[in-house]
């Protein structure tokens, strides 16, 4: 399972992703990818979380959450008109934390990977014409309406987490275990969903 594969997965996810040609779709996972990992280049390396975040005036609140079934959040980012605040659940993040092992990072790598995606929420929010942004596809009546693509946001953001702070993976599979870890049937339909993309793709039958 690649980057790219993770990424047409989450593509797969977005509301818009009927209005994508097919032939433009790895084209667009790649220009995210590469969107995430050029931001994450302007980042000065080892990342500093706390730095980094009063840096571009981000407040982070770190709180408890409850449980919501179906859906597992760790963090949020909201932009303020003058910097941005990211939530992150500790209830979340300790479980991820209890896994560490089998993650193979330390809570603190985790939390820093969970941070850095949301500071990269922050900087395409401040960044006019960023790739994230630019792309769309157009709906409505004759095709006027331009529409982000939200999915690409996704993609780049976990491209710029997995630079900033080294994780050796996607950290799309921190949302996935801790989907898991959280609730079962979550975590064992997102399974199913990278099974179903793996697996090759036929012609499609005709119309009825
Ligand atoms: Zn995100």
């Amino acid at each position: 399972m690649t980057e790219r594969d993770l990424g047409l997965l989450a593509l797969r996810r977005d509301p818009r992703h009927d209005r994508i040609p097919p032939a433009r779709r790895d084209d667009l996972v790649d220009a995210a990818l590469r969107c995430g990992a050029e931001a994450a280049d302007t980042v000065a390396a080892p990342f500093h979380a706390d730095d980094v975040l009063r840096r571009h005036g981000i407040t982070l609140v770190e709180e408890p959450t409850a449980d919501v079934p179906g859906l597992v959040v760790l963090a949020t980012y909201t932009a303020t008109r003058r910097g941005g605040v990211v939530r992150l659940s500790t209830t979340v993040l300790d479980r991820l934390g209890d896994v560490e092992d089998v993650l193979g990072l330390p809570r603190l790598a985790i939390r820093d990977a969970v941070v850095a995606h949301e500071v990269f929420h922050h900087v395409e929010t401040h960044t006019p014409g960023i790739v994230t942004q630019r792309a769309h596809v157009t709906t409505g009546p004759r095709l006027r309406r331009r529409r982000p693509v939200r999915a690409l946001s996704e993609i780049a953001a976990h491209a710029f987490a997995r630079r900033v702070v080294g994780v050796p993976y996607s950290p799309r599979v921190l949302e996935v275990v801790a989907a898991y870890v959280t609730d079962a049937d979550l975590g064992r339909a997102l399974v199913a969903e990278v099974a179903d993309l793996r697996r090759p793709v036929g012609p499609r039958p005709p119309a009825p």
